[in-house]
């Protein structure tokens, strides 16, 4: 049923609660309206009804919550021992579980995603990113050091908290992106102003108040819902914020660390966008590739920045695999999210659904093959078909551009060399994540070494765990987040030299 209304929903009381209340800012532990009174509305991409709303902030908001994040940090969180703040976030974990129910229908209402995948993929997510990084409190060390000028010395280093940080998020995956950047800031003892996107600010705000339920003192999370244009700019230009971490596109992310350079040289990281390579050889387990290369691309409607949307095939299987990955395409079923075994949701806007229908009309133009898919879907939601092209290549937009939709552009290669390879999947300006599908271990590891990307994977397309580091190379971004390359973005290292004699 494409045409869903908001009503055909059958919500869980607790989500039904949290929609009826009238949400804030939360600031300095506590909801409020923004100053300037205004309110927006929350839209349902499949239906396109508005079903709440939330605060809009301005700047003067926003000094607000970095006002109550300073107070915090040189308060009541600085006197929180690691063991402590380790606890804090075990008990964020226990809560995003018993309110799981509640925390993944509002995060399908809000961002389209079916509700299994919001059951089983985010709430796991999230609940996991929050006990790794619990561990991590407790483990955050510096050095002693043997330095070689005259005299006697003792020197080490302390790791110290880098201060209030603004955290910036995109709407693809509003809760999981809010844990990866709340868990860790917490673990290494930051306060935090967080943006979360226009389009999906609920998650973001059940987060805040269950943190207070967890013993997260007021203060220590604070959350701003509104434009990117007005409090993004606020937050990045802030003299009273000392890192931005950001999710988002290459575009914003660009006009974010020039607002971050030009006002007062804060630190900044960014996990910007992708468009992955996924790589195929004929000795590979195809069943399983063919599985790995839809999934990739088309789960949550290819709206992830990891998707694999470049597929290369040796040209012996070509037809084979890409006949197969069409297939699986055409039978994918496309729906609202909160209604029961639909594959693929909506995508999050009208925009949206523009934009990619345009890269699909462009393709057809620059003499792409539609193999599947191709139309956009229903008479009211966002919904598009699971695209596969053929006959795209470099210098096509398909090709080189970012879709953030569900479209695929399938490449084929020959007996080339290892390099020749490489080159093909690197000949992109981002580097965000690659797969490798081979049962040679060899070619697996001399690819893995070649390909310019943060992550590789080989024989999956996804290694969605805390502990592995994430991020760009080249235009992907700036910074690992995940693992414990993620502390190095909210902790400074401070050089402590006592000249003993
Ligand atoms: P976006 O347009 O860059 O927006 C991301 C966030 O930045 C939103 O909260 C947005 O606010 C805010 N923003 C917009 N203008 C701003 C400004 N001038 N100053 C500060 N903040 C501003 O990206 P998106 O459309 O939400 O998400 C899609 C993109 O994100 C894709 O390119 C995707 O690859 C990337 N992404 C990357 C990762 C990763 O881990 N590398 C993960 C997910 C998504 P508004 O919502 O109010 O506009
Ligand atoms: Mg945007």
């Amino acid at each position: 049923m494409l045409n869903a209304a908001f009503k055909d929903y059958s919500l869980h009381p607790a989500t039904a609660a949290f929609l009826a209340r009238a949400h804030g800012l939360m600031i300095d532990g506590r909801s409020v309206a923004a100053l300037a009174g205004r309110r927006r509305d929350v839209f349902d991409p499949a239906s396109e009804e508005a079903f709440t709303t939330v605060a809009e902030a301005s700047p003067e908001d926003v000094d607000l919550a970095v006002a109550a994040a300073r107070r915090a940090f040189e308060g009541d969180w600085a006197r929180v021992t690691p063991s402590q703040r380790g606890r804090m976030l075990n008990r964020m974990a226990e809560l995003i579980e018993t309110n799981g129910d509640e925390l993944a229908e509002l995060e399908c209402l809000n961002s389209g995603k079916p509700l299994q995948f919001c059951r089983n993929v985010d709430i796991f997510g999230v609940a996991d990113m929050f006990r790794y990084m619990a561990g991590w409190a407790t483990k955050i060390t510096g050095d002693t050091h043997n330095p070689s000028m005259p005299g006697e010395w003792h020197a080490y280093t302390l790791r110290q908290p880098v201060g209030v940080v603004g955290q910036i998020l995109p709407w693809n995956f509003p809760m999981n992106m809010a844990a990866w950047k709340i868990a860790p800031a917490l673990a290494a003892g930051c306060t935090i102003v967080l943006k979360p996107a226009e389009a999906t600010p609920l998650t973001a705000l059940r987060l805040a108040e269950l943190a207070l339920e967890a013993g997260i003192p007021a203060g220590v999370i604070n959350v701003v819902t509104g434009k990117g244009s007005v409090i993004g700019d606020a937050i990045t230009n802030h003299p009273g914020i000392d890192k931005v971490a950001f999710t988002g596109s290459t575009e914003v992310g660009q006009h974010i660390a020039r607002n971050c350079v030009s006002s007062n040289l804060k630190k900044v990281s960014l996990e910007l966008g992708g468009k992955s390579p996924v790589i195929v050889f004929p000795d590979a387990d195809l069943d399983a590739a063919v599985a790995g290369i839809a999934g990739s691309i088309f789960f949550h409607a290819g709206q992830v920045c990891a998707a694999g949307s470049r597929l290369y095939v040796h040209e012996k299987i070509y037809d084979r695999v890409v006949e197969a990955v069409a297939a699986k395409a055409a039978g994918l079923k496309v729906g609202p999210g909160m209604l029961p075994d639909h594959d693929l949701g909506p995508v999050i806007s009208r925009a949206q659904r523009e934009s990619v229908m345009a890269y699909i009309e462009k393709g057809r133009a620059e003499g792409a093959e539609v193999l599947t898919g191709g139309r956009a879907l229903g008479a009211k939601g966002h919904f598009v078909e699971p695209t596969v092209l053929a006959g795209t290549g470099p210098g096509m937009a398909v090709h080189d551009e970012e879709i953030f939709g569900p479209v695929l552009c399938a490449m084929r290669f020959g007996d080339e060399d290892l390099d020749a390879i490489a080159a093909r999947a690197n000949a992109s300006p981002y580097g965000l994540s690659s797969s490798i599908w081979t049962r040679d271990l060899s070619v697996a590891h001399r690819l893995a070494k070649r390909i310019q990307s943060g992550i590789v994977n080989v024989n999956t397309h996804t290694s969605p765990d805390a502990s592995l580091p994430y991020g760009g190379y080249k235009q992907s971004g700036w910074g690992r987040e995940r693992g414990a390359e993620v502390l190095d973005l909210y902790t400074q290292i401070k050089a402590v030299a006592v000249k003993l004699a």
